[in-house]
């Protein structure tokens, strides 16, 4: 089948007992007819069929030794030991970026605030903003179920708008001066905020919350919204 004998070296040292009639060079490696690489490497190559057979043609010896059973079954053996170690990378960078991504989530929850405003309409009438519920996790119910708890809760008026800060999220607006009343049932999780997950499962505590006063804005808007309205 081997068309003619090659007496050149295969590789280092590996023919030097079959040498051919004039001196071999001392050492001469041989390159994939077919994609250039080493013949161990030609599996790297996209062309390992077509690699192989060149190599069972030009270098049969070289070819038995790549390929016989032997080293196949050595080969695979190798590759298992391989994909078993890049499994194993695999699970490790899995876990690594789980890890990040729980350290990510606490500190976003450290750094997560509810703000209840206390906002003084007139001389007599307060009201209250909740905001930043949605930052938490898992979401209550809906914030008008909320809202409506903590109307009965507190036995005054709740709705949901829009919020001033973020019209993008919506806020609960409460009759009167309740901030500290709606920090302290968040924190010891009454009704309606019952189903928060508990401060050492790593929900809201107290640094999450902060009371606040209204910036007062500028009087002079208000009055001009109040004088332009009406008189015709
Ligand atoms: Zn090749």
């Amino acid at each position: 089948m081997a068309p003619q004998a090659d007496p050149e070296p295969l590789v280092e040292g590996d023919a030097s007992e079959e040498a051919g009639p004039s001196a071999p060079p001392p050492r001469k490696a041989v390159y994939c007819g077919v994609c250039t690489f080493p013949p161990e490497y030609c599996e790297f190559a996209s062309s390992t069929s077509k690699c192989k057979q060149w190599l069972a043609d030009a270098h049969p010896d070289l070819f038995k030794k790549l390929y016989s059973e032997e080293a196949l079954t050595q080969k695979m053996a190798s590759l298992t030991t391989k994909q078993a170690e890049d499994l194993e990378k695999d699970a490790a960078k899995k876990e690594k970026k789980a890890e990040a991504k729980a350290e990510k989530e606490r500190k976003a929850l450290q750094s997560s605030r509810i703000v209840l405003t206390k906002m003084a309409r007139t001389k007599k009438k307060a009201t209250t903003s909740l905001y930043g519920l949605h930052l938490f996790s898992p979401p209550l119910p809906a914030l008008k179920a909320v809202a409506k708890g903590l109307s009965s809760r507190l036995a005054t008026g709740a709705s949901v708008s829009k919020s001033t800060a973020n019209p993008n999220v919506d806020e609960i607006i409460i009759q009167g001066d309740v901030a500290e009343d709606i920090r302290d049932m968040i924190i010891n999780r009454q009704k309606p905020f019952e189903t928060l997950p508990k401060e050492d499962a790593g929900g809201i505590s107290a640094s999450n919350i902060v009371v606040e006063e209204e910036k007062k804005k500028k009087p002079a808007a208000k009055e001009g919204e109040e004088a332009g309205a009406g008189n015709d």
